[in-house]
């Protein structure tokens, strides 16, 4: 690896989401150096993903640089690049940073890379669907939801427009969730008056899972009360049943139980079934002799080391140790652990012991589910314990007050200020240059 002068430091934290980052601010604090390598800027703040993808925030307010963020420790650097191998016996990593690999040796590496969506051996999917899980997935889909609405507006063609107006969302997990309620939202609350001749009832949002309950991980009465919540707000939801197929104009539904099969036919298919490790997980599993799950996670030791590795650590989504659940507190918590081992605060080996402080997801406006140890709250109280939370942990003082007023202005009120999108120039000239004057769907 690398012939160029080598680059030391004590730490190497691979990532900016929630482990990496939770990782740094204990290593700055103590003034232990470490250099932080992301392959993005930003730090983003996935949970309020779908709020930029349904014009409440701006990717501004949720995914601040990670450079600033990080500013006020001296000891620490932060590199754009992405980390694309490991040497764990000279303490190595590479990376690639603005088409060059570098090398940087290190006492310490914590990798906290995260997850990406997973296709369950249907790679082709991800070519016909919308995800949810980086800043560009949520501005395509906004993109979208309104190149829809704007198109199905001014179109003649009544099948076109029935299309244009259906949304199919697979995956009923709080993502999942989150998109079909605020879609169903977006259309009765904001589309329906801003856009005339367009009504509620003219949109379809279908929101389909394998799994006999949405929020399968809550379960039960909170369950049931997401289901319910839904389906009141106009959204189909349809349980026990797989996707077999996806193309660019819907998706073909089956139900081995009552053997239907149906087609839906819709403009729009959001992917939020599955998530598997990120790249970089596979490359340490082979270079450290870690094995890994069925998603690709690190089977990590009970101190979050790596393989027979006493200073390569892993933490958050990109790990699996005792299916802790891939969210962000596990992730916060596992990078603070692992932070205080490198800096002596705890002793080598002490095991991650997980402090689950309760989970919630959000269904729509006044709508969530929470559960904190045997305490469920749903409804209201539990939809304003969730915006309080995830307000909570928004970093910057600037983003929280500019996400209150957004809320304020979307929740209580009717804006929905980041819609905005332009025609597609190509596409207009090559109209302007046919012959033909009849309605075509080209976009
Ligand atoms: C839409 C959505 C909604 C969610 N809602 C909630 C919620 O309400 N509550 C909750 O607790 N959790 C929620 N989660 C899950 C939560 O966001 C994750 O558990 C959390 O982000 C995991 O943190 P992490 O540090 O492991 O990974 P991430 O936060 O995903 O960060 C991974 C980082 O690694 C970087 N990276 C990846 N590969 C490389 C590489 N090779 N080199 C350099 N950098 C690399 C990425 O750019 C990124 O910065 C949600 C997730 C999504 C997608």
């Amino acid at each position: 690896m690398g012939n160029e002068e080598l680059d030391r430091t004590e730490v190497v934290i691979v990532g900016s989401g929630f482990g990496a980052l939770a990782a740094a601010e204990k290593l700055g604090k103590a003034g232990k150096r470490f250099v932080l390598v992301s392959e993005t800027t930003e730090h983003l703040f996935q949970p309020l993903l779908y709020q930029v993808a349904t014009g409440v925030l701006s990717p501004a307010e949720i995914a601040p640089p990670i450079r600033a963020i990080l500013a006020k420790y001296p000891t620490g650097d932060v590199r754009l690049g992405r980390v694309i191998d490991v040497r764990p016996d000279a303490r190595e990593v590479a990376y690639v940073s603005g088409g060059v690999v570098r090398t940087l040796g290190y006492q310490s590496l914590i990798a906290a890379t995260g997850a990406r969506q997973a296709y369950f051996g249907r790679d082709e999917f991800e070519k016909v669907t919308f995800a949810l899980k980086t800043v560009e997935d949520a501005e395509k889909l906004r993109r979208q939801i309104l190149r829809c609405f704007e198109e199905a507006h001014t179109t003649t063609d009544p099948e076109h427009r029935r299309n244009l107006l259906s949304f199919v969302v697979i995956g009923a997990g709080p993502t999942g969730v989150e998109l079909a309620g605020q879609i169903q939202e977006l259309a009765s609350r904001y589309f329906e008056r801003s856009f005339h001749g367009i009504d509620a009832d003219d949109v379809t949002v279908t929101l389909v899972d394998g799994a006999g309950e949405a929020l399968p991980a809550f379960g039960g009465k909170l369950s049931e009360y997401t289901k319910t919540s839904l389906e009141k707000a106009g959204v189909e939801v349809v349980l026990n049943t797989m996707v077999t197929d996806i193309d660019d104009h819907g998706a073909t539904l089956s139900a081995p139980s009552t053997g239907m099969q149906k087609r839906l036919t819709a403009e729009t298919v959001i992917w939020s079934a599955g998530v598997r490790a990120n790249d970089f997980a596979g490359v340490l599993a082979e270079r450290t002799g870690c094995e890994t799950d069925r998603a690709g996670r690190l089977l990590v030791n009970p101190d979050l080391t790596v393989g027979g590795y006493a200073d390569v650590f892993a933490v958050g989504d990109m790990t699996n140790l005792d299916n802790l659940p891939g969210q962000s507190p596990v992730a916060m918590q596992g990078g603070r652990h692992v932070a205080k081992m490198v800096i002596g605060k705890v002793q080598r080996g002490t095991p991650f012991k997980y402090r689950d402080k309760g989970s919630m997801a959000i269904i729509n406006r006044f709508r969530a589910v929470t559960r904190v140890s045997k305490i469920e709250l749903t409804g209201m109280i539990a939809w304003v314990a969730w915006l309080a939370v995830h307000l909570y942990y928004l970093i910057g003082f600037r983003n929280r007050a500019v996400t209150v007023m957004s809320w304020i202005g979307s929740f209580l009120g009717r804006q929905r200020p980041h819609f905005h999108l332009a025609q597609d120039s190509s596409v207009v000239t090559s109209m302007e240059n046919s012959d033909s004057p009849r309605e075509s769907h080209a976009a």
